[in-house]
């Protein structure tokens, strides 16, 4: 069913903003919850759409649309709420209305960068081309030099690919599962290789090979009338030329898949075509799809597919590290960091002024940042006591069964706290 008949642009942008909201996005959305609190985005109008705060890779937090630019879709994913034929409200944009809705909102302060996917209708490549001439019209006519990610289509060609890079910010592609015979259970239509990593293929290949993009529309002067110059203005200043980041996404327990699974082709991502960040969406069944009755994941399993894809990203774990159990997946009640150190460092604590930086991330509670503050700190005078780790803001309690300072074991401290 179509909604666009008689209803504005701003209804529109309502229904395909929320029917968006909980597709993962950036680094580390903080504050509000994605869809749980829309916002108005007109002094004057009390119609809402859902704007979400979102931290960029340099810690900057930017109010972030999220958007489809349409919700029909012609292919029958098995889990998705907008497969073809499913009876629900949908919508679509032209690529000049949406532009012109989006600055409208830029301009009055609701937003400051654009997360943009799309239904398929017409063919992967037909869609790509309308999402890249969306933001080509914010970027070369409308003179938007913010944040955009840009969602490739399954079987975009590589001139798209190039296009988009030339444009985004970031570029994503959903894998959904983590291989083809996993994905042929949640999206039978789709072609894992050539069709989704292909496209990734591509991005790495161009980022190897080709000198980052020239971006004419990054002028400070397009800001200055804006209210939200300040976060642009500072783009501009850092920006020194770029080609986009990548991310994907899986529905985590669709296909039954292990995590075993899902974090060998992250890891493969992340080390072969530098992938920045791989989103888990626990899977959740849709009424009206063929998986209406598959049970829904535990979101704590979301939760320890991220904890351990940081641990393969961040501090230097290999997967055969990680504690699998007979089934490929992660014991749900611990921590996996906290397992691994019950098994090899309990015994053996690690001496926390002689430990290196890889060593120290392997402690719960010391994460990338607390390292270095070790290291800074033990170069002016030995760690000695718990007290100390905390004032450096490490989780002393975390770290106390495992390590060793100036020769001292440091459990029995805990009880001082
Ligand atoms: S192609 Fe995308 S929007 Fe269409 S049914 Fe599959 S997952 Fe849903």
């Amino acid at each position: 069913m179509f909604y666009n008949k008689g209803v504005d642009a701003i209804s529109r942008l309502q229904l395909l903003s929320a029917q968006m909201s909980l597709e993962p996005a950036e680094e580390a959305s903080t504050g509000r919850s994605a869809g749980q609190k829309p916002v108005c985005f007109t002094p004057k109008q009390a119609d809402e759409v859902f704007i979400h705060p979102a931290q960029m890779p340099d810690g900057r937090q930017i109010e972030l649309l999220k958007t489809l630019l349409s919700s029909a879709c012609e292919r029958d994913c098995f889990y998705c709420p907008f497969r073809a034929g499913r009876d629900m409200r949908r919508a679509t944009f032209k690529p000049d209305e949406f532009a012109a809705l989006f600055m409208n909102l830029y301009r009055v302060g609701a937003v400051e960068g654009l997360f943009v996917s799309s239904g398929l209708a017409g063919g992967g490549v037909r869609t790509q081309d309308k999402l890249l001439d969306t933001v080509d019209i914010l970027r070369h006519r409308q003179g938007f030099g913010g944040y955009v990610h840009l969602k490739l289509m399954p079987g975009a060609e590589k001139d798209q690919v190039l296009r988009a890079m030339q444009l985004a910010d970031r570029v994503s592609v959903n894998l959904e599962a983590p291989n083809t015979d996993r994905l042929s259970r949640l999206a039978p239509h789709k072609q894992f290789i050539e069709e989704l990593m292909q496209p990734l293929k591509w991005v790495e290949e161009i980022r190897r090979t080709m000198p980052p993009p020239h971006q004419p529309w990054r002028r400070p002067s397009d800001y200055a009338t804006t209210q939200l110059s300040h976060y642009a203005t500072n783009q501009l200043r850092d920006y020194k030329g770029h080609w986009p980041s990548t991310t994907t996404q899986f529905v985590a327990g669709g296909a039954d898949e292990s995590d075993l699974e899902l974090l060998t082709t992250t890891d493969w991502l992340v080390r072969n075509l530098r992938l920045k960040r791989a989103y888990f969406s626990a899977f959740s069944p849709i009424p009206d799809t063929p998986l209406e009755n598959k049970a829904a994941t535990d979101p704590l399993r979301e939760h320890r597919l991220y904890q351990a894809s940081f641990l393969l990203r961040d501090y230097g774990f290999d997967l055969e590290e990680l504690p699998f159990a007979t089934d490929g997946n992660l014991p749900l009640p611990t921590d996996p960091k906290q397992a691994w150190a019950e098994s090899h460092l309990s015994q053996t604590p690690l001496e926390l002024n002689t430990a290196d930086r890889s060593q120290l991330l392997r402690v719960p509670g010391i994460g990338p940042k607390g390292a270095e503050k070790i290291v800074k700190a033990r170069r002016e005078r030995r760690l000695r006591d718990l007290s100390m780790l905390r004032k450096l803001g490490i989780s002393a309690e975390r770290a106390a069964p495992f390590v060793l300072l100036d020769g001292q074991r440091m459990a029995g401290q805990l009880r001082l706290f």
